[in-house]
């Protein structure tokens, strides 16, 4: 059985829907994951719909506090000439209080470069939104031993000229590119090297906030290898992509990071 261990981080479980769920969808998966994570008080929970859904999630939700809306991207101006961009003011405009930047899809598909994350999650920051920076090497990558590497300059670029008051509001989340949506996972050993590399390069810029900021997995986390994941001691929740469009599955892996308890202890 998996050990679970005791992290002074608080978890968060992040989902992240990509391009699916049409608004009337939305609504019906949203009441369903609000249903089951009613009574969970151990851990901050995300959902990220597409953009089409926030409203009807924001309004699903209502006052709901247990499950917060994050983005999947934004644009760093405030508004301007940017055909199809959404700014910070219109995702905050729908109760949007964390954004991902610099998923993997956004890179291979988007060009949302390092450079352009940074500047991001400097203006994810100045409209009260949290950074959910995801850093990862592709298979190729890992094979030629880069992982280390391409992950430490991912990062280090992905943060320039972050605020480094703002550590609070940070989230880094490792994604290796070639256990996103493959039914490839990391293992919790390789997983946790990755994070603890990362827990480093924190340190070196935050000082000693760098342990405090959380570092998710993401990458096929599903119910069944969940436990071993979040049992490792640098990773301190998930992000997920498939399984968070099932509300039983996404609770499942919630559950996994439930800390453990005094009398779990021997
Ligand atoms: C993701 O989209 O960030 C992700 C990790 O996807 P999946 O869980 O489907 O691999």
């Amino acid at each position: 059985m998996t050990k679970k261990k005791t992290n002074p981080r608080r978890p968060l479980v992040a989902g992240n829907w990509k391009m699916h769920r049409t608004a009337s969808d939305t609504r019906a998966l949203i009441q369903d994951i609000v249903k089951r994570v009613e009574r969970v008080a151990y851990a901050d929970l995300v959902v990220c719909p597409p953009f089409t859904s926030l409203p009807a999630a924001h309004e699903t939700l209502g006052r709901h506090s247990t499950l917060a809306l994050g983005a999947q991207t934004m644009h760093q101006a405030k508004e301007g000439a940017f055909t199809g961009e959404i700014s910070g003011p219109m995702l905050r405009e729908f109760g949007v209080r964390y954004v991902i930047l610099g998923h993997s899809e956004r890179r291979q598909f988007d060009n949302e470069t390092n450079e352009k994350v940074a500047a991001k999650a400097i203006a994810a920051i100045h409209y009260h939104l949290r950074p959910i920076v995801c850093v990862g090497e592709t298979l190729s990558q890992r094979e030629a031993n880069e992982t280390t590497a391409i992950v430490e300059s991912q990062l280090r670029e992905s943060l320039t000229g972050f605020p480094l008051d703002q550590h609070e509001e940070l989230v880094i989340a490792y994604e290796p590119v070639w256990a996103i949506g493959t039914g490839k996972v990391a293992t919790p050993a390789q997983a946790n090297e990755v994070h603890e590399r990362i827990r480093k390069i924190l340190i070196q810029i935050f000082g000693d906030h760098g342990t405090a900021i959380r570092i998710l997995y993401g990458g096929s986390v599903k119910p069944e290898n969940a436990p071993d994941l979040m049992a490792q001691p640098e990773i301190d929740g998930a992000l997920v992509g498939g399984a968070s469009l099932d509300a039983r599955a996404f609770f499942d892996i919630i559950e996994a990071v439930r800390p453990a308890r005094a009398s779990d202890h021997d």
